[in-house]
């Protein structure tokens, strides 16, 4: 195995595109170090991004949203006081994954790119509309997170392309998010359903705009467009409530395995959308 350790991320994506055989990048290492030490893969060439310009730091965006850099660890996200102030969901999302040592190390960027359908980042972000920005020999694009997952344990990304970043949006007025996950232990597991939820109210405390998103529940993370217009023109009455539970329930495609039945999931889907609504809606402002 060849090891890189790249002090930019175009030097990143040059030995991507020029090494042979298989590739993973290094971030916090808690998805690739776990597959290596116990012999279920090992790359051919393993390119470590953390000192890589700009991949430790948390900064504001000109337009007043933040660029996270791949290399940002968790719990480096739960820390910071303003990013936990106007992206609670993210923040919560990134806070459940594994234990204080794992959330020391483990990043978005590496949640994202795992590929696994159970993410806990990934609903989050996809919520919260954020993208990313991948660099790639010809140089910089960015990404939407949801254009990203491609199959369990797969990614759209292409040979030779890196993260470079997490971009969030500004934080609009009156608007709040909210993760909610389901584990059939109370801590350290992976999720059998979870669910994000934005949403933006306008000045009498109607919901103007949502996005609901579902994980651990299909393939890939779903955007459930449906279940964001059942509480869109609403207060979050209950009627809505259970619209949404509904909506949200039914756009569910899951798997029975030893966590959980697809009757389950997809009832945990409607009810943790339900919760993790209210939460958001509390959060931007509104009174139920
Ligand atoms: C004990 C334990 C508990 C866990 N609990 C949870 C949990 O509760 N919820 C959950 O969602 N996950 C959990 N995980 C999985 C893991 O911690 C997360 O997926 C984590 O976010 C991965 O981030 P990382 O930085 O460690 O990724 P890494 O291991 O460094 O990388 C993961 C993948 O992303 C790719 N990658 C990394 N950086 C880049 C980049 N810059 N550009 C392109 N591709 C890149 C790598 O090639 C690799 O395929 C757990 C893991 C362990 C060991």
């Amino acid at each position: 195995m060849q090891y890189y350790s790249p002090d930019s991320f175009s030097s990143a994506a040059e030995i991507a595109s020029k090494a042979q055989g298989s590739i993973r990048f290094l971030a916090g290492g808690t998805d690739v170090l776990v597959q290596l030490r116990s012999d279920i893969f090992t790359p051919d060439t393993l390119i470590d991004i953390k000192k890589a310009e700009g991949a430790k730091s948390i900064e504001r965006t000109e337009d007043g949203g933040w660029r996270i850099g791949a290399a940002v660890a968790g719990a480096e996200m739960s820390e910071h006081a303003e990013l936990k102030n106007e992206w609670p969901g993210v923040v919560e999302a990134v806070d459940l994954i594994g234990s204080t040592q794992i959330q020391g190390r483990a990043t978005l960027v590496g949640n994202l790119c795992n590929g696994s359908p159970a993410a806990d980042s990934v609903p989050a972000l996809v919520a919260a509309d954020a993208r990313i920005v991948v660099q790639s020999l010809s140089g910089e694009r960015i990404v939407s997170v949801m254009d990203i997952p491609k199959s369990p344990g797969k990614t759209n990304l292409e040979k030779g392309d890196v993260v470079k970043a997490v971009l969030l949006p500004t934080r609009a007025e009156r608007s709040g998010d909210a993760y909610l996950r389901f584990i059939p232990r109370s801590e350290m597991d992976i999720a059998v359903a979870g669910c994000g939820v934005w949403l933006q109210l306008d000045e009498q405390g109607v919901v103007s705009a949502a996005r609901v998103s579902l994980g651990a529940v299909a393939p890939t993370v779903l955007d459930v467009d449906a279940a964001a217009k059942a509480i869109i023109g609403t207060k979050l009455d209950d009627a809505a409530l259970e619209n949404m539970a509904a909506v949200a329930s039914s756009a569910c495609n899951p798997i029975t395995d030893r966590r959980g039945t697809v009757e389950y999931r997809t009832h945990l889907a409607g009810v943790l959308a339900k919760r993790a609504a209210k939460i958001a809606y509390t959060r931007a402002g509104g009174s139920q």
